[in-house]
């Protein structure tokens, strides 16, 4: 991702400010871009006629802005210009197993954007923003497969959303009861990482024979996401 322009340090707001388990709370911004970076799935959560929605989508994500796509029948993305939306992208790096429940919980890298996307009109600026969506999760097919059709621009609705307010949380390392009166329990704690890795393409029944993966998608064969 390029030099971010916006400030270095996230903003304190009302929205934003950490209040429990402050001490995994970050204000960088490169810990927010680099979480950003790390996936491409996201939890898009919205109030639609009255009701919370909290939906599962893919994003893109630019220096400045998420962007984010769908049908224009999607309710929650069609609402989304007329309300505050919270995104959230989150990494789990392992489970943290304590000597005590209580202590149990997670290694992890979150983010929390707050906003009110905007509706990406401009044909240029669209276009941009799908080949950020596509580039996102698979890096190199915007070149390689067929670009969108205009009947399939019209039926495609795309929103960016400010990366001004955030928030980032991280939690890394041991259980928080080694140094308390459990650690003296004969229990094992410790932590399991958990790793998410890309597997061996599979080809389309489809497909004719002669057509092999390009490389842009073997290499990602056995790399680490996240
Ligand atoms: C995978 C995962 C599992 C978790 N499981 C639990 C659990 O079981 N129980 C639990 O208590 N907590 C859990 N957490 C931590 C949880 O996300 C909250 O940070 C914590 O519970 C504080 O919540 P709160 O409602 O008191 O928020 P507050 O501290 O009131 O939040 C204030 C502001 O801080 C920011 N913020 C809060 N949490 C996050 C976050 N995770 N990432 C980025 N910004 C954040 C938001 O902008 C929010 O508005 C988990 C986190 C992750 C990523």
């Amino acid at each position: 991702m390029k030099q971010n322009p916006l400030p270095a340090e996230l903003p304190g707001t009302d929205r934003t400010r950490h209040r429990r388990l402050r001490e995994q709370g970050s204000d960088d911004r490169g810990a927010l871009d680099a979480i950003l970076g790390a996936g491409f799935l996201c939890h898009f959560g919205v109030v639609v006629d009255g009701h919370p929605m909290v939906v599962p989508t893919v994003y893109g994500a630019d220096a400045l802005n998420l962007y984010f796509h769908g049908s224009v029948a999607s309710r929650s993305l069609v609402a989304a210009p007329t309300a505050t939306v919270c995104v959230t992208v989150t990494h789990v790096d392992g489970l943290v197993l304590a000597r005590s429940v209580f202590e149990h919980g997670v290694n992890y890298r979150s983010a929390m954007i707050y906003g009110t996307p905007r509706v990406v009109t401009d044909p240029t600026e669209k276009l941009a923003a799908l080949r950020c969506l596509t580039e996102q999760s698979a890096p190199g097919q915007w070149d390689y497969a067929r670009r969108p059709s205009r009947k399939e621009l019209a039926a495609t609705v795309l929103l960016a959303l400010s990366l001004e307010e955030a928030s980032v949380k991280i939690r890394t390392g041991d259980p928080d009861d080694g140094d308390g009166p459990d650690a003296a329990l004969p229990i094992w704690a410790g932590t399991l990482p958990l790793v998410t890795t890309f597997g061996s393409e599979r080809p389309d029944a489809a497909l004719p024979e002669a057509i092999t993966a390009p490389p842009h998608i073997t290499a990602r064969v056995g790399t680490r996401l996240g």
